[in-house]
């Protein structure tokens, strides 16, 4: 869905080369965006007549096993880093792809397969180098510029190019997971039973609903899981998923952490997405039905419905301590509108929009800030930063006050009086 032309693309080495296009884009004048793994759905990565300070080349990666830490380059994807990370027996919580970049994800929060038990992406988080609108290099961590540490856990790319990320790491031997699926036309019931189930959820347990089709032409109401504790006890906690009726596949199995965060990267092809997403306030009978109605009848084999559990450790941690502000809400929801080719655009774009305001009454003011797309409306960036979006705004009026950052989710600088 994103056509832009940038006058520049400045293919990045090192955080000197970063410094080097922050002050050549302050002297020319031009817009800026930042690219690290070029997932975003809103199409941020890339500006039009700008400067793209393309980071997709800095991939190193350094694990520490002793301290069990990580270094990141910010242009690694999700599968490079459990790559190396699992070469230790080791990983951090990241998303659910192997194909999203870590830079993005981590900066808006980071919802992934470990989020129960490691907290959120960005909750994994020790430090940061930043290149900041004025053109220098800062470190942020709990010790320095705490402040700019906060923001940068949740906060998205609105405060500075960052060319390093220093992760907590965790042991993570082979997990138990993978997807039970049954016929499209049982969502009601199935969605049900994912309710009350979710509602005892184990923080080992990652677990998301979708609705969509299968690679072999099936279009079902799955459940996903990844169960990274004992196995033996996985085994158990996944039992009820697995026995609601007769699936028409059921992929669990023991599996490595890099094998997991591959398992639905076919779905991800690069095809027109149009997203609309929120946090759920309400998942009564009536919301579900709804849900139920409309994945059904959804537009194109790529199109579907998610639903993310959001619980434990990122529930523990107080919605202000980082800049993630929705730390309360239990369901992620997502539209998902995919198509191959523009001539589906209309009919696409449609079901979203239909399929969104029937769910309005449902819907908190919540979203996650990486699941926005292109030109939702400043109340939709707002509902973003939720709670947190007063004490972000004095942020960014201290380290960009001339919202140098601005292709982005944008924070919008304001003078604070002193
Ligand atoms: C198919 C698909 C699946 C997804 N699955 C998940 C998931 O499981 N969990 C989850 O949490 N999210 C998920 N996302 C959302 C994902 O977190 C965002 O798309 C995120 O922006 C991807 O980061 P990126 O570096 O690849 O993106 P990019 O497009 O490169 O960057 C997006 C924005 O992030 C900022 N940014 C990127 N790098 C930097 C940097 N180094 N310094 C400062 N700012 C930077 C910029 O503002 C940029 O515009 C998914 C998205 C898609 C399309």
């Amino acid at each position: 869905m994103i056509d832009r032309r940038p006058a520049l693309i400045a293919r990045c080495v090192g955080a000197a080369d970063v410094i080097s296009c922050v002050r050549f884009a302050r002297e020319h004048d031009l817009p800026v965006s930042v690219r690290g793994g070029g997932h975003s759905i809103a199409g941020n990565a890339v500006c039009d007549d700008g400067l793209v300070i393309d980071l997709s080349r800095m991939k190193t990666i350094r694990v520490d096993p002793v301290r069990r830490l990580a270094r990141a380059d910010p242009g690694l994807l999700l599968g490079e880093f459990d790559r190396e990370t699992q070469a230790f027996g080791l990983a951090t919580t990241l998303g659910t792809l192997s194909i999203t970049g870590i830079a993005g994800l981590t900066l808006g929060g980071g919802l992934g397969w470990l989020m129960g038990k490691h907290g959120l992406a960005c909750d994994n988080l020790l430090s940061v180098d930043i290149v900041t609108a004025d053109g220098r290099l800062l470190t942020a961590s709990a010790e320095e510029n705490p402040d700019l540490f906060w923001g940068v856990r949740g906060g998205s790319g609105n405060f500075g190019v960052v060319t390093s990320f220093e992760y907590q790491l965790h042991p993570l031997g082979p997990v138990l997971a993978g997807l039970v699926a049954y016929p499209i036309q049982q969502a009601p019931q199935v969605l049900r039973f994912f309710r009350e189930y979710a509602a005892t959820c184990p923080d080992e347990l990652g677990l998301m609903s979708a609705m969509l089709t299968l690679p072999d032409g099936n279009t079902v109401v799955g459940v996903a899981a990844c169960y990274s504790g004992d196995l033996e006890t996985g085994e158990r906690v996944l039992r009820p998923l697995r026995s609601l009726g007769s699936p028409v596949a059921d992929l669990f199995q023991t599996m490595r952490y890099t094998d997991v965060q591959k398992m639905i990267d076919w779905w991800a092809v690069p095809e027109h997405h149009y997203w609309k997403s929120s946090f759920l306030r309400e998942m009564d009978d009536t919301t579900l039905d709804i849900i139920a109605d409309f994945a059904l009848r959804k537009p194109s084999p790529g199109s579907g419905v998610g639903l993310e559990v959001i619980h434990g450790a990122v529930r523990r941690v107080p919605p202000d301590a980082t800049a993630f502000a929705h730390r309360d809400s239990r369901y992620n929801f997502l539209m998902l509108g995919r198509w191959e080719s523009r001539a589906l655009a209309e009919t696409g774009m449609s079901w979203v929009r239909e399929f969104w305001s029937a769910m309005q009454p449902f819907l908190s003011t919540g979203v996650y800030v990486n699941y926005l797309s292109d030109n939702e409306g400043e109340d939709r960036v707002q509902g973003a930063y939720g709670s947190n979006y007063d004490r972000l705004l004095q942020l960014k009026a201290k380290y960009d006050p001339t919202n140098f950052f601005r292709i982005n989710q944008n924070i919008r600088a304001i003078k604070v009086a002193a």
